[in-house]
């Protein structure tokens, strides 16, 4: 009867232990979590122990799915809630309550399946790290290293600026980039030819030798209808023409973004009521309904009405005696009076008014005479002076070389491959 007893008592008192082990959570085991040297902590305990230290914690490594949080995670491993709060109550540990399906968190447990510590890289340059204290946990945001290279890209326009950029392996981001930086200068939306072309020297992140970002462009050239445009970032984070000249000016030369502009050639600008080409005191975008509408220039609101030509519009005043007029909206966003800055969405395109098809009417007035705002001068740029305009100039030279290396760069690369 003792001896059954005793079986008995220890097979119940091993049960617990096979449970844990048997325990089915998604995540795998690994010994080591993804280069992580180990910590104080555990520097500390390895040091204490005279016999070499076998695996002391068991690392589990989570992804989060959707629909998860921190408590939802740490019920799946066992963990205990007391521990959350603990966690919760730290300001650092912030980032733990914006989970994102996909991401992945590093657990460490005891052998006895309590938490020692959490690793969670919630960007690509910032991951946080929890560890358990004698009285609770500390947290703290550690800082990844990324490893920054220089690339190139270039293209010609055939059909699409998008199409070739996309042909030239430029992401989407960067393409937005490259279209904002010369955004000043050139319609994307309606300017650009077949023939035009461009070069771009950009930076690349690399965590391990994978490519897990696009950095900054360094340095730009596009030729639009044979004119030639350069960029170079400086410092100052701001772009600049190679002698100092800054590339934003107080007006975009479009309205709407060119990614909603289905077509990017318009050679023969037939007018959208008449079907005619004739001369118009504006410029015509067709872009789907509900496309935003930019303001082209800060400035303030001086009238925002409806009235049956112009069906929803928005008039802006700018300083220097500039006015611009945007007509036919689906939806205005702004009100008289109220200031907006440049590239604020004023409105949405619609086909209000006196109209066919859905478009936007977009005037530019230089006190009160229309203008072509596509080959208008604008109001000069800023200039960069003195030591910052020669410091600057050293640098774009060295950006511009690197760019003009590109297509002998590019070339072996097509030849290697
Ligand atoms: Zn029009």
């Amino acid at each position: 009867m003792v001896l059954i007893l005793t079986i008995l008592v220890m097979m119940l008192a091993a049960w617990p232990g096979e449970q844990a082990v048997a325990t089915r959570v998604d995540e795998h085991v690994a010994n080591q979590a993804r280069d992580e040297q180990p910590d104080e902590h555990d520097r500390l305990a390895m040091e204490r122990t005279a016999t070499p230290p076998k695996a002391p914690y068991v690392t589990k490594q989570v992804k989060v799915r959707s629909g998860d949080n921190m408590g939802i995670i740490f019920q799946r491993l066992g963990l205990r809630t007391a521990d959350l709060h603990l966690i919760d109550q730290l300001k650092a540990a912030d980032p733990l309550r914006m989970l994102r399906p996909g991401q992945e968190l590093t657990f460490k447990l005891t052998q006895e399946g309590e938490l020692h510590s959490l690793y969670y890289p919630h960007s690509l340059e910032q991951a946080l790290k929890v560890n358990r204290r004698e009285d609770g946990f500390v947290a703290k945001a550690v800082r990844l290293e990324l490893d920054t290279r220089e690339n190139w890209a270039q293209g010609n326009i055939r059909s699409s600026f998008w199409g070739a950029a996309s042909e030239a392996g430029m992401t989407e981001d960067q393409i937005m980039d490259l279209a904002a930086i010369f955004g000043w200068d050139i319609d994307f939306a309606q300017d650009l030819q077949p023939g035009d072309s461009f070069r771009v020297l950009f930076e690349e992140k690399f965590q391990d030798d994978e490519r897990v970002a696009s950095g900054d462009i360094l340095a730009a050239e596009f030729v639009n209808q044979g004119e030639i445009y350069r960029a170079v970032l400086s410092e100052d984070g701001n772009y600049y023409t190679p002698a100092g000249k800054a590339m934003r000016k107080s007006f975009l030369r479009a309205p709407v973004n060119f990614k909603y502009i289905s077509s990017n050639f318009n050679p023969r600008r037939l007018h959208p009521v008449t079907g005619k080409v004739r001369p118009h005191n504006g410029i015509d975008y067709v872009a789907p309904v509900g496309t935003p509408i930019m303001a082209s220039g800060s400035g303030s609101v001086v009238a925002a009405g409806y009235n049956q030509f112009n069906g929803n519009y928005v008039f802006i005043k700018h300083a220097g005696n500039y006015v611009t007029k945007y007509l036919h909206l689906s939806k205005r966003t702004v009100n008289k009076g109220q200031r907006v800055k440049q590239g604020q969405t004023i409105g949405l395109l619609g086909s209000t008014g006196r109209v066919t098809g859905a478009h936007l009417h977009y005037e530019f007035l230089v006190a009160g005479v229309h203008k072509n705002p596509r080959t208008l001068t604008l109001p000069q740029a800023e200039t960069l002076s003195g030591r910052e305009l020669s410091q600057f100039k050293v640098q774009a030279q060295q950006q511009l070389a690197k760019l003009e290396r590109s297509e002998t760069q590019l070339a072996l690369r097509r030849n290697e491959s």
